[in-house]
């Protein structure tokens, strides 16, 4: 659907973390119109009914995930799978029913428990500023297989992780962070997948206090993934005794006990 410049600009002044359900709101209402140009006043009025209706809209959790299903050809790991299992676990876990218990007042977006998951390490879907972010990856291995010396690896690692010798071709751990690039560029498979899986990242936020969340080690399958988010609950149920974030309740110290 098109949209005028003007309403272009007016949905750029929502928030950002409403912008995308106002926007398929806006759309919405305005379809439902049969209509094919968003104006200024259509963003308008959904936003004021939206307003109105904030407290219904709230389902005490927030999943996201980058657009990678749609066809990113820098897809790490695909997570279609681990979506559908987290949102599952997430509508189990009945977390709507627990803030109302415990936050005092009206509940708002930044009471839910927010995930979000990228495909890979570009993050689009900024899982740094999440309760718990998820991050696809790819982690290398070399091979037997004889290298052509072609230096797709070298050219393609951002990271400057690849290092190209005589014969071989060596990785490095430290500064590799799994996007897979390097694995799909070499044409004789000397570079390899070792591992598929995701990287999982606790406790960031915005607001007043600011933190990126911290990377606990390892990667993590799609199996693990959910069962490290239970836990994440379960301790916002045991903590949260206000109805707090599980950014605001995480210490990094305490990562273990999520693993
Ligand atoms: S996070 Fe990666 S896979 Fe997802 S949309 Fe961005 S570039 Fe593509
Ligand atoms: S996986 Fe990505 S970061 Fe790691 S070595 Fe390959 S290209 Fe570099
Ligand atoms: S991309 Fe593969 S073949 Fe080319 S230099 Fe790297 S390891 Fe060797």
């Amino acid at each position: 659907m098109k949209w005028t410049a003007e309403a272009e600009r007016a949905i750029k002044k929502v928030p950002f973390f409403v912008r995308k359900r106002v926007r398929t709101r806006v759309e919405k209402e305005a379809g439902e119109k049969g209509k094919t140009v968003i104006s200024l006043a259509d963003v308008k009025e959904t936003q004021q009914n939206y307003l109105r209706g904030m407290e219904s809209e709230i389902k005490g959790y927030r999943l996201e995930r980058c657009f990678g299903a749609s066809g990113c050809p820098n897809r790490a790991c695909e997570s279609g799978e681990l979506y559908a299992k987290l949102e599952n676990l997430l509508e189990q876990e009945k977390l709507l029913d627990f803030l109302k218990s415990r936050v005092q007042g009206p509940l708002k977006f930044h009471h839910e428990f927010s995930l979000s998951i990228s495909d890979c390490p570009n993050a689009c879907s900024r899982p740094q500023i999440k309760d718990v972010g998820i991050i696809g990856a790819t982690v290398p291995l070399v091979t037997e297989n004889e290298c052509s010396q072609c230096g797709n690896c070298v050219n393609i690692c951002r990271e400057k992780a690849v290092h190209l010798f005589e014969n071989t071709v060596k990785v490095d751990n430290v500064l590799c962070i799994s996007c897979g690039q390097c694995v799909r560029n070499c044409p004789s498979e000397t570079l390899t997948v070792f591992q598929k899986g995701f990287r999982v990242l606790l406790g960031g936020r915005l607001g007043r206090h600011p933190r990126l969340a911290y990377e606990l080690p390892g990667i993590y399958s799609e199996e693990e993934v959910p069962a490290i988010v239970k836990k994440c609950i379960s301790y916002v149920k045991e903590k949260g005794t206000e109805g707090q974030r599980f950014a605001a309740l995480f210490q990094k110290a305490d990562y273990k006990r999520f693993i």
